[in-house]
């Protein structure tokens, strides 16, 4: 992916100082996914990156990875498989608690999402890695049932937090952009 594309995508996120509560500076993706080049542009480039794969199934982190996630699976011809906050799918589920900073959090993923296919090969994706206990999660939803996360990928890293690089002990990771100092929630 080329520095141009990289400095306009950083620069189309907006930053949203206090919310959703005083303290945090959230990055807001809407910014960038309403601009028709750059979420092509974004879009072209994970799909170079990812097509020299043979990728059966893009899972994207609830809910902005889904608007990644789908868009992904589209352009690689692979199904997508949605990770959802607890209570949100109807069939057989398995689910994942991990802690957050106040209290702990559950995310769930159908047992048949990957279609029963041995080993699937799969691509993880949300907007933004911070402490990373979403995404080892999500991680742990797919090795539970039997499939290969190939790479986890994030628009944004909060590197302070340490998410990432805590997460590559257990996959491989790619962040695109670096949000750096500023805080999770
Ligand atoms: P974590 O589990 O701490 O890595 O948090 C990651 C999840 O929280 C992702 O789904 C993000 O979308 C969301 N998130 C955390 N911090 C922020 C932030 N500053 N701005 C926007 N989203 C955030």
């Amino acid at each position: 992916m080329s520095e141009k594309l990289k400095k306009d995508l950083l620069s189309a996120i907006r930053d949203v100082p206090d919310y959703p509560k005083p303290g945090i500076l959230f990055k807001d993706i809407t910014t960038l996914t309403n601009h028709p080049i750059l979420f092509a542009s974004l879009i072209d480039a994970l799909k170079t990156r990812y097509e020299v794969f043979n990728v059966d199934f893009v899972a994207g982190i609830e809910s902005r990875g889904f608007i990644f996630g789908a868009a992904l699976a589209y352009a690689l011809k692979a199904g997508f498989v949605p990770i959802r906050k607890k209570g949100k799918l109807p069939s057989e589920r398995l689910s994942e608690r991990y802690e957050l900073e106040y209290g702990f959090d559950e995310i769930e993923m159908h047992t048949d999402a990957f279609r029963g296919v041995k080993g699937a090969q799969v691509i993880l994706i949300d907007d933004l890695i911070a402490t990373g206990g979403t995404a080892q999660a999500a991680l742990n939803l797919i090795k539970r049932v039997g499939a290969t996360c190939i790479e986890a990928c994030f628009l944004l890293d909060l590197p302070q937090l340490g998410g990432a690089e805590k997460l590559r002990e257990s996959s491989k990771v790619f962040t695109i952009l670096n949000a750096g100092l500023e805080n999770g929630y």
